[in-house]
């Protein structure tokens, strides 16, 4: 037996000097290996702060710091390895997990979704198939049916009904093109053979024009849309002054394209938007599905709460998905906001029927006797890849590690501090915050000066992210706000996006970063 508190890495034989042909890892040289490569991203994760959040590498850099070929030599030892990491990587990593990260969306990991995925790998289980690894399944039909609790969630989504159920797809793309895919097969179901095919170029899609772009990318992939601008396959609802979609303008597109002959499939509606975490209201919205869609069949109803779904474990943030009971599909993606490393997207369907539909093909290597009997779940049919990795493991460690109380304390912290942050902007008369915070993102921008065209203004609001950014102690983006109605056409668009996200983050990094923007301002 090796012995387990011996660290030295340096070196154990391998199966190789055993005289097999190939040099495997031994199992004493992985133990010891992988308890350096665990203290590394310990150490990583506590030194991560002092590090320039954007990485400074030009195009090409990390590149040359590279072999062009392969070694043909097995490796002597992993000190290389490490010095490579810190000699060529590390300077090429934007640090998504520094708690100066405000940018985008977070996409934050922790100790518990990493030793998850750890397992996740040393297990190196592909659960395509309920037979191909009985737990992989079962476990993520349990997590699944917790976290859809866990959110507010009613039955219906839940394996335990009739017609509903959770999978976890790769990314939030994945969760939007599934959802697509399902809906064509629902509206397609009421043709057959050529009209079937003809029905297809008459699908229409609807969805904000604030929505994710991989709402249209799913619609291009689906065959829908023809390319990015293919606006008579997917309709970009106008917004109102807060970027939430208008039902008013859903229900009268719906219902000129159904005089049109057309057919309205499928309407997504977001919680969270990328740009502001704007609010599409889900209960006006579906009205307005079924209002306008009335002598036709309703479209299918997709909610995108990828980034906000993980704030509805708090139930004071639930009323925005309330009206969710009508919709036929919905997904947040734990990996954003809820402590699971990239990647993990929770996607839940009342209609599991359809959506496995729209996805199932067997062919004879795949027929099993579990599959046949009716009795077990394959996840395969949910999702567009066959393979399939362990992913529940990290999301059941996570909920395991923190609790729901320690999630809902994790999120409401990041919105606190928002809020916080909001009220530090909107104290200072030389910024503005032109759209209302939601939850955990702040929109601000610079005041115009008097006689200041809005490009200029826009400019200076660059600027100052630039040089923000250029310190290497944050790191943030931004957006351009949709035109508003009736407002002055020179009016500015650019605004800075402020997203407290990341799992080491606390109040003094907030309040740094804001020290910072206002000494550069
Ligand atoms: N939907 C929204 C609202 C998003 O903000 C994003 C990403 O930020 C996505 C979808 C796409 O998510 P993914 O990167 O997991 O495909």
């Amino acid at each position: 037996m090796p012995d387990p508190d011996d660290t030295t890495p340096e070196r154990e034989p391998r199966a190789g000097d055993r005289g097999d042909a190939v040099p495997h890892m031994s199992g004493a040289e992985f133990r010891a290996l992988g308890r350096r490569m665990v203290d590394w991203v310990a150490d990583y994760w506590e030194r991560v702060e002092g590090l320039p959040v954007l990485s400074r590498v030009a195009p090409g850099d990390v590149l040359a710091g590279l072999p062009t070929a392969p070694p043909e030599a097995a490796l002597a030892g992993w000190d290389e390895v490490f010095a490579d990491l810190e000699r060529t990587i590390l300077p090429g990593i934007t640090h998504w997990q520094s708690p100066n990260y405000f940018a985008y969306f977070s996409a934050n990991a922790s100790g518990p979704a990493v030793l998850g995925e750890l397992l996740s790998a040393g297990l190196g289980v592909q659960g395509m198939l309920w037979a191909t690894s009985p737990a992989c399944t079962e476990l993520e039909t349990r997590v699944m049916d917790w976290l859809g609790g866990m959110v507010g969630l009613p039955g219906a989504f839940l394996s335990t009904s009739e017609g509903g159920g959770g999978v976890i797809q790769g990314t939030g793309s994945d969760s939007a093109l599934v959802s697509l895919l399902a809906a064509r097969e629902r509206a397609l179901s009421r043709f057959a053979g050529r009209d079937r095919r003809a029905a297809m170029a008459r699908l229409v899609a609807y969805t904000s024009n604030q929505a994710h772009s991989s709402i249209v990318k799913a619609a291009m992939i689906a065959g829908i849309a023809q390319g990015p601008g293919d606006d008579d396959a997917v309709r970009l609802i106008g917004v109102d002054a807060e970027c939430s979609m208008r039902p008013a303008l859903l229900e009268g597109a719906i219902r000129a394209d159904l005089r049109d002959g057309l057919i309205p499939f499928y309407v997504n509606a977001t919680v969270g938007t990328t740009g502001t975490t704007a609010i599409d209201p889900l209960g006006a919205v579906a009205d307005a599905a079924a209002a306008g869609s009335a002598g036709g069949g309703l479209p299918w109803l997709h909610v995108d709460a990828a980034h906000a779904g993980a704030a509805c474990v708090c139930p004071e943030f639930r009323a925005w998905i309330a009206g969710v009971d009508r919709y036929d599909s919905f997904y947040f993606n734990p990996h954003k906001w809820l402590l699971t490393n990239f990647d993990c997207s929770a996607f839940w369907t009342r209609d599991r029927r359809t959506l496995t539909r729209a996805l199932s093909v067997t062919p004879e290597y795949l027929r099993n006797e579990a599959s046949e009997s009716g009795a077990v779940i394959d996840y395969r049919d949910w999702q567009v890849p066959l393979g399939r990795r362990f992913r529940a493991l990290k999301l059941w460690f996570v909920i395991r590690h923190y609790g729901v109380e320690g999630l809902r304390a994790y999120i409401r912290e990041h919105v606190r501090l928002a809020g916080a942050f909001e009220s530090w902007v909107r104290a200072d008369p030389r910024f503005e915050v032109p759209v209302g915070r939601t939850m955990n993102l702040v929109c601000f921008r610079l005041r115009g000066r008097p006689g200041e065209g809005a490009g200029a203004t826009d400019a200076r609001t660059k600027a100052l992210m630039d040089a923000a950014n250029a310190t290497g102690r944050v790191y943030l983006t931004h957006t351009a706000l949709p035109a508003r109605e009736g407002a002055a056409a020179d009016e500015p668009r650019i605004v800075l996006r402020m997203n407290v996200g990341s799992t080491p983050t606390r109040e003094r990094h907030v309040r740094a970063a804001w020290d910072l923007l206002r000494s550069l301002a």
